[in-house]
């Protein structure tokens, strides 16, 4: 574990925050969302579980979809790779990928003995251009407190065991700096595409909370 001596600065706006992230009562922008999802809600304009499932469509399918081609691509393109680790967001950007949360993305790989995961110690940051918005557990506190004190306990919960011999790094997010992790490519998926490979990506690989799809394990 490493990347933990700093202390890092969170003073951006959080409207990205859902309410229950944080102790503070809602303010500014997330209380103006809130009011205006009740209303719509009260009025009958807006079915609370349709809106519930747009949200789950950010969160799991669109956001996350970015990232698997930008993982898909690196996997197939060393050229492409090697721009990605060295300047991410520009990398990410030649895709079309850019904007809100997603100036400056460092890409961090996954080797046979390096791990990578990544947390927001004290808010919720995230790369939102390759992974959307962040999932209900990523903000939540049990998440960020016990991503740093035991990473290989959190990864067990998320059903990832990493051997003792593998290095775990704990990278934490900031609104300057952003992470992504290039999980490593499954064995026995040497004959596939680009894009058959961008359907083994998962979100939680890309965060570092699980790895990416065996060509067996796809759905
Ligand atoms: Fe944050």
């Amino acid at each position: 574990m490493s990347d933990h001596g700093h202390h890092h600065d969170h003073d951006h706006d959080h409207d990205d925050d859902q309410p229950g992230a944080h102790d503070a009562p809602l303010s500014g922008p997330a209380l103006k969302v809130k009011a205006l999802e009740s209303l719509l809600i009260d009025k009958g304009l807006v079915d609370p579980k349709a809106l519930d499932e747009l949200i789950d469509t950010y969160e799991t399918k669109v956001g996350p979809r970015n990232g698997a081609r930008v993982v898909a691509k690196a996997w197939v393109d060393p050229a492409y790779k090697k721009r990605l680790l060295e300047n991410g967001g520009g990398a990410i950007a030649e895709l079309g990928y850019r904007g809100r949360q997603g100036e400056d993305i460092v890409v961090l790989e996954n080797t046979p003995t390096v791990h990578n995961m990544v947390v927001c110690t004290l808010c919720s940051c995230y790369p939102w251009p390759v992974l959307g918005l962040p999932p209900v557990w990523y903000k939540s506190a049990p998440y960020r407190s016990r991503t740093v004190i035991d990473p290989r306990g959190v990864l067990r919960e998320f059903g990832v065991d990493v051997p003792e011999s593998v290095e775990v790094r704990v990278w934490d997010s900031t609104a300057e700096l952003r992470y992504l992790v290039l999980p490593e490519r499954p064995a026995g998926t040497e004959h596939m595409t680009e894009e058959q490979l961008a359907e083994l990506v998962t979100r939680d690989s890309m965060i570092g909370t699980g790895q990416a799809l065996t060509p067996a394990g796809r759905r």
